[in-house]
């Protein structure tokens, strides 16, 4: 079996039998000295493999560890979660998150348009696309997802896009020039932000869930109805409980069929119909998945192999793949932290959040979905002004547990820190369920409970700090 072993500037050195080595090559690649620095391999260079370097170049004040990343797409970290704003400014230098210069200046190697597609555990190397080969101490991959395309009949065609990355936005917008209608296939979070930009773009624009409601996971029935009346006011259309039976069309898109038998005409499909944990990489060299993808990790976010960590999307932690920002970064701030002497655990995070699609709030918290004894809910729905509010309180009402917000979200965070608090309410479950949007009692700061805090990571809208600058919430959030 062909070898490597480390080279004092990190790179590898290829040994097929001692005979053929130079030994001045192996006076320089013997083990780290104890002032040689270790060697981390971070695999993917997204949000959270970018918060991770950034989190160990400020923790590692020791210089105990050389960062080599490896990005496979053209451009470094950009901040996927304000994909949408490229629709209006066009400008992929708008969504960097750091400069070319930063990474120099902090000594970190960055492996641009490089995909690492082997990983060798006995001889711990990686190895990347374009042929470098480095020898890593650890490894972290942080790969992300891809969407999933569904194998439904003729979807294979030109006109059918998916929406994640810089480049898939700039198809997007050539193609819309000669288009007249998009057809988005999910209903979900991400399906309404694509659908938002079809629609900006002047298509005629039609979202397909079939499940019957919008974003399934977030909503309720009558928080989607609000939802739906919303968005149709808009002028999108919605089709609920409708599936994709086949995509008709000469090599490109002309018409979809829907399963309830219904069609229409359109040139372009958006699928935004989930993610999948990109863990092709781990699953080559043998580290062990979760039952449905994600590489498996425990608390300390170390996967079967001790020496090699995984962080953000492409996880699987304690049953739980997620598909957001924050229980990211929180993961790469424990990482980070840990490689550094501290002993911390990820136990997971609440995925509340806030957003605004299609120009309307929609936040979710807590435990919402919970429908047991133990809970009651009260709903605040006003059709005219388009809103809704369902919160859950434990059983006597002094505690709230979750809720759902449409249409008015201006209390996201007041509600937030009394669920995380679990202090008994400042006021009275009525009071609560109207709130602001109600007229009675204003839900305020000057409610919280001494333990209340109004930020959340998870409470953004698709401005991600830049490079350097730390915002309170995600202080908080991670150090929760
Ligand atoms: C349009 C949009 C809107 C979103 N809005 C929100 C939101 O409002 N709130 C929220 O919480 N989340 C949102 N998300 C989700 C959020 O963007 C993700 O949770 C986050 O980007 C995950 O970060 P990550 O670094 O784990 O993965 P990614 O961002 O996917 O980064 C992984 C990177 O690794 C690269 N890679 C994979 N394999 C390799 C390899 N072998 N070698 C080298 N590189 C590799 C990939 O190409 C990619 O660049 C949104 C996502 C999208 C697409």
């Amino acid at each position: 079996m062909q070898c490597h072993v480390k080279a004092s500037n990190g790179t590898s050195v290829a040994l097929s039998g001692m005979h053929s080595v130079d030994s001045s090559i192996v006076m320089s690649i013997e083990s780290n000295t104890p002032d040689e620095p270790e060697t981390i391999v971070v695999i993917g260079n997204g949000m959270v493999g970018l918060r991770f370097c950034e989190r160990l170049v400020e923790y590692d004040l020791n210089r105990r560890y050389r960062i080599v990343t490896f990005c496979e797409e053209p451009r470094a970290a950009y901040d996927r979660v304000g994909l949408t704003s490229f629709f209006a400014h066009r400008d992929a230098e708008k969504l960097m998150l750091a400069r070319r210069e930063w990474y120099e200046r902090v000594g970190i190697k960055l492996h641009l348009g490089d995909r690492a597609c082997t990983i060798d555990r006995d001889c711990k190397t990686v190895v990347s696309s374009r042929g470098v080969e480095i020898a890593y101490d650890r490894i972290v991959m942080a790969t992300g997802s891809y969407p999933l395309v569904p194998p439904i009949p003729g979807i294979r065609k030109k006109g059918v896009f998916v929406y994640r990355t810089i480049e898939d936005l700039q198809h997007i917008i050539q193609y819309a020039e000669h288009s007249k209608a998009c057809a988005v296939i999910g209903g979900g979070l991400l399906g309404l932000e694509a659908a938002k930009a079809a629609f900006d773009l002047d298509l005629e624009t039609h979202v397909i869930e079939f499940a019957s409601r919008l974003m399934p996971r977030q909503v309720d029935d009558a928080g989607s109805e609000t939802l739906v009346r919303k968005i149709e006011e808009l002028g999108v259309h919605v089709h609920l409980s409708s599936g994709v039976q086949e995509v008709y069309g000469d090599r490109k898109v002309e018409r979809i069929k829907f399963t309830t038998g219904e069609s229409i005409d359109c040139e372009m499909i958006i699928v935004s119909a989930g993610i999948r944990p990109r863990d092709e990489l781990a699953q080559e060299c043998g580290l062990a998945l979760g039952e449905h993808g994600g590489i498996q990790v425990n608390d300390r976010l170390q996967t079967s192999d001790s020496d090699i960590f995984a962080i953000g999307e492409c996880t699987f932690h304690n049953g739980m793949i997620y598909g957001l920002m924050a229980p990211g970064w929180e993961m790469a701030e424990i990482m980070a932290a840990n490689l550094c002497g501290d002993d911390r655990r990820f136990g997971g995070t609440d995925v509340s959040r806030k957003l605004k699609l299609m120009g309307v709030d929609v936040a979710s918290f807590g435990d919402y979905e919970t429908s047991d004894e133990t809970v009651c809910s009260t709903v605040f729905s006003d059709p005219v002004a388009g809103t809704y509010r369902r919160l859950v309180f434990s059983k006597g009402g002094n505690h709230l547990v979750g809720g759902i917000l449409i249409g008015d979200a201006a209390d996201y965070g007041t509600l937030l820190s009394y669920v995380r608090s679990q202090e008994a309410l400042p006021c009275s479950a009525g009071d609560l369920t109207a709130g602001s949007a109600g007229g009675a009692t204003a839900v305020g700061t000057d409610m919280l409970p001494d333990s209340g805090q109004v930020c959340s990571s998870s409470n953004f809208s698709g401005t991600v700090p830049q490079h350097g600058e730390v915002s309170r919430g995600n202080r908080i959030s991670a150090r929760r």
